[in-house]
C-alpha cells in the first residue's frame, strides 16, 4: 500500500503524515528531510542542495531519484504494510518513475490557498533536537515543547517570504500537473487542508478507513 501526501508547502502534510503512519502502520518518507540529512552531512552532493533548496528550487530528477531509491531499498517490505510518500513526486517526470518502481494506490490532494500557506509558514517555528526536527504552527507551541524537551528554535532557511513565493509558484507549475496525472488513474481524493488540523485528520482517515484494512 503506498499512499502520496500532494499539497503546497505549509498544507500540513508533515503533521497528517504522522498520524496517518502511526494508524495505518506505513513507513515514513519524506524526501526533505533525506535531503536535509544529506546537507547535514556537508557533503559535496549536500552542499548543492542546501544552494537548490534555500532558492525555493526543486533538485534534479536524477538526484531526488537516488535518493529514493535507495532509501526504499533500506526498508524490508516485509516489515512494513506501506510506505507514505511525502515530497515525492513532485514533477510529472517523478511520478512516472514512481509507477515504475513503487506504484501508488492513493494520493491525498491537501488543498490550501496561497493566502493561508504565507499566512502559516510566517509563523512556523522549528526546533531541532537530537538531531530530529519538529515543525510547530506558532511561536509559542515551539517554547513549550523546548521548555519541556529542550533543543533549540529556528526559522527554515526556506521558510522566508521571497523563498515562500518561490516555492508556491514552483508548485503550481510543476507539482499541481501531477493532480490531474492521478486523478486520471482514479487514484486521487482532494481534502480541504483549510480546515483545523484534527478535521483534516478526521477527513483523511474517513477516506483511508474505507479503503484500508486495520
Ligand atoms: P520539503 O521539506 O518537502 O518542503 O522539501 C524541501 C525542499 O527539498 C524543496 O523545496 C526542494 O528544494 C527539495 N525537494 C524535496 N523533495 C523534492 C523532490 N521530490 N524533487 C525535487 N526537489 C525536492
Amino acid at each position: 500500500m503506498n499512499i502520496i501526501l500532494i499539497g503546497p508547502p505549509g498544507c500540513g502534510k508533515g503533521t497528517q503524515a504522522d498520524e496517518i503512519c502511526r494508524r495505518y502502520k506505513l513507513k515514513y518518507h519524506s524526501t526533505g528531510n533525506l535531503i536535509r540529512e544529506e546537507i547535514a552531512k556537508k557533503s559535496t552532493l549536500g552542499t548543492y542542495a542546501k544552494s537548490v533548496i534555500e532558492r525555493g528550487e526543486l533538485l534534479d530528477d536524477e538526484t531526488i531519484l537516488r535518493f529514493v531509491k535507495k532509501d526504499l531499498d533500506g526498508i524490508s517490505k516485509k516489515k512494513v504494510r506501506g510506505i507514505l510518500f511525502d515530497g515525492f513526486p513532485r514533477k510529472i517526470s517523478q511520478a512516472v518513475a514512481l509507477e515504475q518502481f513503487s506504484p501508488a494506490d492513493i494520493v491525498l490532494d491537501i488543498q490550501v490557498s496561497d493566502t493561508e500557506v504565507i499566512r502559516r509558514i510566517s509563523h512556523r517555528w522549528m526546533v531541532e533536537k537530537e538531531h530530529s526536527q519538529f515543525t510547530f504552527v506558532s511561536k509559542h507551541d515551539a517554547e513549550e515543547f523546548v521548555k519541556i524537551h529542550g533543543g533549540h528554535m529556528f526559522h527554515r532557511k526556506d521558510d522566508t517570504p521571497a523563498v515562500i513565493k518561490n516555492r508556491l509558484q514552483v508548485y503550481h507549475t510543476q507539482t499541481q500537473p501531477i493532480i490531474d496525472f492521478y486523478g486520471k488513474k482514479h487514484k486521487l481524493f482532494i481534502i480541504n487542508g483549510e480546515k483545523s488540523i484534527s478535521q483534516v485528520t478526521t477527513d483523511i482517515f474517513k477516506i483511508l478507513d474505507a479503503r484500508i484494512k486495520n
